[in-house]
């Protein structure tokens, strides 16, 4: 049985941490898919659009690695994919909070799903989409933080504004 993954999260934008979660993913699973959340109610600086083709951009070395995305329920979505397994990264001891609450949630909401939780390397701890936001659209440099597809797109985005 093929074991397949599914990585959910805002991506906006991706950074090398969330980079780094799908590579150890794509080590551990037969394949995996990165999911874009595609949610209403939450303010995006990127359009789904532009979140997966930067995801898309970022996954080219990697064959079983797919970027797709969903809206609704996140176990529905894992079922009809026929996954088993979420993955989630976590960086520090107060991602916990919030990744046990949604883990917990999730498991109630279907029992089959397992919520498995990966580390990034130690540079990448410190790293979030938000604060990588704010930096763009100070002006500075994102290439520390990002792919380079994704710093020019920062770049363009913030200068655009
Ligand atoms: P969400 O809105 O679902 O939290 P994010 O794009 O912020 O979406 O994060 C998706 C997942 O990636 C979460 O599990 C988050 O903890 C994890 N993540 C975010 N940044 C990093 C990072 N620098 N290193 C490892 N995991 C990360």
């Amino acid at each position: 049985m093929r074991r397949i993954a599914v990585y959910p999260g805002s991506f906006d934008p991706l950074t090398r941490g969330h980079l780094d979660i799908i590579q150890r993913a794509s080590r551990i699973f037969d394949h995996v898919i990165v999911g874009v959340s595609n949610n209403a109610s939450k303010k995006h600086v990127f359009s789904v659009s532009e979140r997966i083709e930067m995801v898309e951009e970022a996954i080219r070395g990697l064959p079983n690695v797919d970027v797709d995305t969903f809206s609704g329920l996140l176990v529905d979505y894992v079922k009809r994919k026929k996954a088993r397994v979420l993955i989630r990264g976590l960086r520090v001891v107060s991602d916990m909070d919030y990744e046990f609450q949604l883990a917990s949630f999730n498991r109630r909401l279907n029992k089959e799903v397992e919520t498995v939780f990966l580390m990034p390397d130690d540079q990448h701890t410190y790293l979030a989409s938000s604060m990588v936001r704010e930096v763009a659209r100070l002006g500075a440099a994102t290439d520390q933080f990002v792919t380079p597809f994704v710093a020019r797109r920062l770049k363009l985005k913030f200068r655009a504004k």
